[in-house]
Parts: C-alpha cells; structure tokens; sequence
C-alpha cells in the first residue's frame, strides 16, 4: 500500500533527528569557505507571524544551498527581548516583564523549529540575560572612555504614552513609532552617543555597500544629510555679537536682504532687548513651544517678527534687518540663516508675506532657457552665473562658492565647511526593561562610570511597574543608593536604561562566540565569521538599525576588536507580506497565523508556499488558493516517487549516456541538468526563490509525462532514477522534511541534509539544436543550427547574414522571406 503525504509525522520525525544530530552545528573549519547568513532577530511578541516566516524561508533557503554547496554556514538566531510592550504586559496583566518575555521566547522557539529553520540553536542569544546586556554596559564604557558616550541637557521627543524618550528616527510624522501617539517635547539630561564623529565614514561606507538597495542607501543618505558649504558671520549692529549662519550657496550672498534667527537661538535675549522687549518675548515663547511641537511634522505655517535690529552683511557693507521665524530650526546648522529671497523658495516666501526686498543674484547660464515659464518676479534656485555681486559678478556658481569662500577665510568672517543633519544618538530611555545605563554620580567625584568587574549592573527584579511617568528603577531606592567607585561615599546610579537599538547593534558579533566571558564577543571567531555574506530583513530598518549597526561596528573596529568596518555588504530587503491589498496587523484583521496553516498544511507547504508566490523583494499577497496549490505539488512529488520507489531498487544503472539520443531518457536528462542549473543559480545568483519552485515544478511535470515510456527501457529507468533524486536534492532547501523522507525512503542512508549539491553538465544541459535550411528562389543554398523554436525575426536575420545567400542575393534586399518553424527560410530573391 502506498504510504500518505502524513505531513505532520513526518516534519516532527526529521526536526527530531536534525536536533539529535545537531545537523545545523557552525564550527570554525578553517579548510571549508565560510557563509555567514543571517535574518534580523525577532522581538519576542509572543508569537511569530507570516513577516517572519517570511524572511526566515528565504534566509533557510539560502543557508541550506550554501551548506550543500560544500560551505562552512553560520546560520544562527536569537531573541531581541528588551523593550517596552514587556512592560505593557506588566500594566496590563500584571505578569512580570521578565516571564512575560521567557514565555513568549519558549513559544515562538518552538514555532520556529516547527518551521523546519537550519539554525544552529547552540549560539541562541537573548538580550534580556545579563550575560548578554552586560557587553552593551562593557561596550558603553568603553564608548564614555574615549567620550564618545556623553551626557547633556536637551530637548527630547517625548511619547506621553509610552512615558519615554523617542530618538529622531522613532517620530514617525508626528507621532510614536510604536503606538502612534502625538510626539511632545521635553527638557531632559541624556545619555548620547556620538555618532556624528562616524557621519563621514557612514557616508563613504556606502562605497563597499554595493549589494544594497538603492533606495535604503538613499534613504541613509539623506538622513545623515551631509551639506557642504560655509560659516560667515553677520556682525550685529551696535553689539560685539556676531550672528553666524551656514549656507550651501555662498555664491548668493549679495542678494541676502535679511538674516532669520531661530526662536531657540542664544542670541535671542539680546535681539528683542529694547522698547519692544515684552511683544517680543511673548511672540518667542509662545513660537517657540508650537516649534518644538510640530517639530517634526513640518507643517508649521511661516510666521515671523522684524527684531528691530540689524546686522552686517560682511561680503556688501550693507545693514540688514533680523528677523526671528519658526521656519529656522536650531539644531540645524546654527539656527540661523541669511534669507535669499531670489534664490531660495522658502526665503520669498517669507519675503513676499512680509514686504522685504528681493535682490536678483543668479542670472540662468548663457544659453539655458528656465525650465519652466517663470515670471520674472519668481524665485530661481539653480545655480548660474552671478550678477550684482560686486567683484565676484560674472563667474559661474561653482566657481564663486570657491573664491568668495577663500575671501570669507582670508578677511576672517568666515570659512568653507561641511555640516549633517544626523545628530547624535540620544539612547536614555525612561524605562523598566532595558540594560540600565552603568553609570554612578557622586557629589565629590561627579560622573563615575562602574567598574568593569562590576557588571553586570543587573536589572534588579523586584520593581513595581505601573506606567507613571519617570523611571521604575528611580523609584527603586536599593537599586539607586550605591557607594562610589572612586572615593567609596555614598552615590546614586543613574537609573535611565538603552535604547534598545544598542542591543540590536552588535548581536551579529556576539553570534560568533556566544559563550566568551572576557569580552563582547572572541574577536578570532569574529575574525572568522564577519562580515555577515548576507543579511535579510524588512526595509523598515533601513535608517534604524542599519545605521546604527554600522556605527557599532565601526566604534568596535577603533577599539580593535574587529577588522571590518561595514558588517552587512550584502543587504537583501523583503518585502512585506500583505493580505486583501494592505500589510498583515491586528487593526485591519487580516492576519494569517502561521499556526494555522502548520496544522493544516504543514511547514514545507508553508515554506514552499511563501518563497512561491513572488520574488523575495517584492511585497507577497497572501491567497489560500495558493497554498493549496502548493501542497498538491508536494503531494505529487511525493505520490511520483512512491510509484517509482522499484527503479530505485536497482541501484545505480548505466551511464546516462546510454539513454539514447532524442529519446525520453536524453529529454528528461537534459531537463534535470537545466534545472539543477537554474535552481543553483536562482538561489545563488538572483534569490529568485519563486523561479526556482517553478522550474521545479515543471520538471516534475516533465518527468510525470514521460514516466511511462521511460520504465520500459534500462536507459530510461536510470534516467527516471537520477531525475526523480535530482527532484528530491533540489526540493530539500524549500520543503526539507517531505525531501529527508523521500531520500530516506528512496534507500539513502545519511542526511540529505549533509549531501552535496548536484552539479550539471553544461553539454547535456544544451538545449538540441535544430537544422535549418535556406532556400533561395526554391534551391538549396546553405544550412544553419540553431535552438528551437527559433523566432521569426531572428531566422530571417540569421539567413540573410550567411556569405552563401548573400552571394546568392548579389548584394540586392530579398523580395520577400517565408519562414517555416524549426525547419526552412524560403528566399525570394
Ligand atoms: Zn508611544
Ligand atoms: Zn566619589
């Protein structure tokens, strides 16, 4: 009796026996190339979803091909446990965020090796155990050290539902990345790390990052936002005070008809000193809060007020007023800037609304017609050649930036500069369930970092978490009341715990030696592993993670712990998986859970199914029928199989070559040698894994046909007996369990898991060709080959450029071509 597709058996039988075996183990083997996969660990929600399996199929795939393919594969996991919806949890169920996180961690490893993923579960990493959050202290005082950890007062984006501290890049239009609360504004002394020392290099980095995206690179490009240009200073009026601004376009100096200053700038006290002091006062104040507000959203309305004061243009002797607006920001450039209402879109507007004149600087180059109807009144912000500008009237652009640049640095008013628009890491969070920042203050020694025997400085357990603003461990006076390091008095510990972005931005490292004691991670085996080959995640990180992960790499490369300064050179985004035409989440209800579909179809259909359906890239729009039609596939290669299980008792048989030429035997035989080709070089090449299922399925297709008049020869059954194991080797990186049963029931012994990769033959691969003839006015002429099925087009292109025709021709165009498929060219001459 024919055994059934008993799914369930079966995947809980090999994910046994992999476990037994430790099938996925990683070990530094210095004779094989190693192959560093890695998919971005998850956050221990509680249970996986189809984003996930997602990007683990896709990754599983390609560690299970590079394993085959005979290379050294690190293909690890771990968990991303410190964060805030543990404390959430808390509030609201009243269970400890550390079992909340522990239970969630159990159940979803059991999900994933229910998926049938290859990691090698001995280098598991959890970044809520001290053993792991202690490296984030060790790596943080090595960062305070050299001062590249910092502390300082500033204003900070504030969720008032999360009650914490947001970085830039977690104010998502306005509002909290995670819970979608208007973003506030708050004073607050912060931990910051200085990643603008790194703004240069994240930059220049981008040279190595040619297997990225373009669009993530874009996206990093602009966020660190690298200008160049130049400082001047703009003396003030009756004052010793000098107002400097930064501009990209120092070329258009002359035509600065007014300076704007920020709301928050220092020198604000002293421009609305006088008669108008109190109207001025109050306009700040009240600009200055709706600033910090909106901040963010950029869709504060231009308003402004004339200072009453005026300041030096240095480059035209001339008194300009000074004005205050909310459209300058502070902590961009120097929070001020020369207005160029002709040449700058924002600027005439502003102008325009308050009546202050425009001075035309820029002419168009000769030659060059605007690129669009432009009343002469309009602003031109390209760059051009320069007119009204004194001396400096009549060069191009460029070429002024540079030399009024050099006279800005010779008079000593100013100077050519870069500035970014990155600002530093601002990592103090005000929160429970983070790696608490090693910090003690004492009132003799000031800011004293814990000594490194010290750490851990563990999150103390007992703690009542109840959501009021401001930290649980503040309130916790056994963990704030300490003794200072240095002079042994009484101290308090700094009770703000990480970002958890530090977390997540040397797991990668910590992967390569996950047991080290001595330091975050060997930096041999680091040595050995890194760079990561290839890294897949979702594109929601691209300015996240994916920088600050850089930066780590980058600080851990000047502390001589590793030798690479990018630590993903190939980074592949996938796309989202989404469901009646938006993304999968609980508020729109069209979630699949992956249990679900487990007991129903099994993780190979799953898998199968997921890589299936559209290229890792592009987004994946979930449709049962599909998956359906996936598991019929399974079924069939298993059901084909079955039937043939006796041509596998004959053992190995003759050489193919004996098939017979244009046989069924040299048919099939050719199609298992193009697929073991396409298959290798989807997954290699291209992670077209959705092609490579479907050649797969064509060649079972193929192999089904022909079954029948291949049993009846010894060739053939041969050719049967290699194409059906070829089917089974190249299925196992996508639907591993059904391919161990079948390897197994087809009389292996050993894991196919641990078989080589099969190699093709490019000469059998060759598609026949086929003999064409050529006729011109009905006598043979000539004969080419060429493949099958040969278009229209190309036949005629290719008869007409052999000597013989066009001998035959006289050098005179053909009247007129008749193509016969596979066959003939009929000229008439
Ligand atoms: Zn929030
Ligand atoms: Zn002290």
């Amino acid at each position: 009796m024919k055994d059934t597709y008993d799914f369930l058996r079966i995947e809980e039988k090999w994910q046994r026996v992999w476990e037994a075996e430790k099938a996925f183990h990683a070990d530094e083997d210095p004779a094989k190339a190693k192959f560093y996969c890695l998919e971005m660990y998850p956050y221990p929600s509680g249970r996986i979803h189809m984003g996930h399996v997602r990007n683990y199929s896709i990754g599983d795939v390609i560690a299970r091909f590079k394993r085959m393919s005979g290379l050294n594969v690190l293909h690890p996991i771990g968990w991303d446990a410190l964060g805030m919806p543990a404390e959430n949890a808390a509030i609201k169920h009243g269970i400890h965020p550390r079992e909340w996180t522990l239970g969630n961690i159990g159940h979803m490893r059991a999900q994933l090796k229910r998926m049938g993923f290859s990691y090698d579960w001995d280098r598991e990493v959890n970044s809520c155990q001290p053993d792991y959050y202690k490296w984030n202290q060790w790596i943080f005082l090595k960062m305070f050290e050299k001062g590249l950890a910092f502390r300082k007062e500033s204003w900070v984006n504030w969720c008032p539902q999360c009650q914490t501290v947001l970085a830039n890049e977690q104010v998502v239009a306005g509002g909290c990345w995670r819970c979608d609360t208007a973003v506030t504004q708050k004073k607050m002394e912060q931990w910051f790390l200085k990643i603008t020392d790194y703004a240069d290099e994240l930059l220049s980095g981008h040279a190595e990052l040619r297997k990225w995206p373009e669009h993530v690179l874009q996206m990093q490009k602009n966020w660190i936002g690298r200008s160049t240009g130049a400082h001047v200073h703009f003396g003030l009026e009756r004052s010793m005070k000098k107002i400097e601004v930064f501009t990209t376009r120092l070329d258009t100096i002359y035509g600065a008809t007014f300076l704007v200053v920020s709301p928050e700038h220092p020198a604000v006290p002293e421009l609305i000193a006088g008669p108008e002091q109190a109207r001025l006062r109050a306009w700040v104040t009240k600009t200055a809060v709706a600033m910090r507000m909106k901040r963010e959203i950029g869709e504060t309305e231009k308003a402004g007020v004339d200072t009453g004061k005026k300041a030096l243009n240095p480059f035209t002797g001339e008194l300009i007023p000074v004005w205050l607006a909310n459209y300058v920001l502070m902590d961009y450039g120097t929070g001020a800037i020369m207005a160029v209402p002709a040449h700058d879109a924002r600027d005439f507007l502003f102008a325009t609304d308050y009546r202050i004149p425009i001075r035309t600087v820029i002419a168009p180059p000769a030659g060059a017609t605007k690129p669009h109807d432009t009343a002469p009144s309009e602003v031109f912000e390209e760059e051009g050649v320069l007119v009204n500008s004194g001396p400096f009237s009549g060069l191009r652009s460029e070429e002024a930036m540079d030399k009024m640049g050099a006279f800005a640095e010779e008079k000593g008013f100013g100077r050519r500069s870069v500035i970014f628009r990155l600002r530093d890491w601002g990592i103090s969070r005000q929160r429970y369930w983070g790696t608490p920042i090693p910090i003690i203050y004492c009132a003799k020694c000031g800011t004293v970092g814990v000594p490194y025997e010290d750490l851990p400085v563990e999150i103390p357990y007992d703690v009542q978490i109840t959501g009021a603003e401001g930290s649980p461990l503040a309130r916790l006076e056994s963990f704030v009341r300490t003794t200072c390091p240095t002079c042994g008095g009484p101290a308090r510990r700094e009770t703000d715990t990480m970002d958890t972005f530090v977390d997540s931005s040397w797991y990668f490292f910590r992967y390569c030696s996950p047991d080290e004691k001595r330091l975050p991670f060997a930096p041999a085996a680091a040595k050995f592993w890194l760079p990561v080959d290839l890294y897949i995640g979702g594109v929601e990180h691209a300015i996240l993670h994916l920088i600050y992960a850089r930066f780590f790499t980058k600080v851990l490369r000047d502390f001589g712990l590793t030798d690479i300064g990018e630590p993903f050179p190939h980074y592949l985004a996938q796309g989202m998986v989404t469901k009646d035409g938006s993304a999968m989440s609980k508020s729109k209800g069209n979630i699949v859970d992956p249990d679900d579909i487990l007991k129903e179809y099994g993780a190979d259909v799953l898998r199968v199914f997921i890589l299936f359906a559209s290229p890792p890239d592009k987004e994946f729009a979930w449709a049962e029928e599909g998956l359906e039609g996936c598991h019929r596939f399974l079924m069939r290669v298993w059901g084909l199989v079955h039937e043939n299980l006796d041509v596998f008792a004959l053992g190995d048989g003759p050489p193919i070559a004996t098939c017979g030429a244009g046989g069924p035997g040299a048919i099939v035989v050719r199609k298992m040698h193009q697929t073991i080709r396409k298959v290798g070089e989807d997954i290699e090449h291209r992670f077209h894994l959705n092609t490579a299922v479907s050649s797969l399925m064509e060649f079972l297709n193929l192999i089904k046909k022909e079954r029948d008049s291949l049993i009846v020869t010894s060739g053939g059954r041969e050719a049967l007996r290699q194409s059906l194991q070829a089917l089974i080797v190249l299925l196992s990186p996508f639907a591993p369990h059904i391919a161990e049963e079948l390897w197994e029931k087809t009389g292996h012994t050993g894991l196919l898991m641990r078989s080589p990769w099969p190699a093709f033959d490019e000469e059998l691969a060759r598609e026949e060709l086929v003999t064409l003839v050529v006729q011109v006015n009905g006598k043979l002429r000539d004969k080419f080959e060429a493949e099958p099925d040969l278009a229209e087009a190309s036949m005629k292109e290719r008869a007409l450029a052999l000597p013989k025709i066009q001998a035959a021709l006289g050098g005179r165009p053909p009247r007129k071509v008749i193509c016969v498929k596979n066959k003939l060219v009929n000229i008439v001459g």
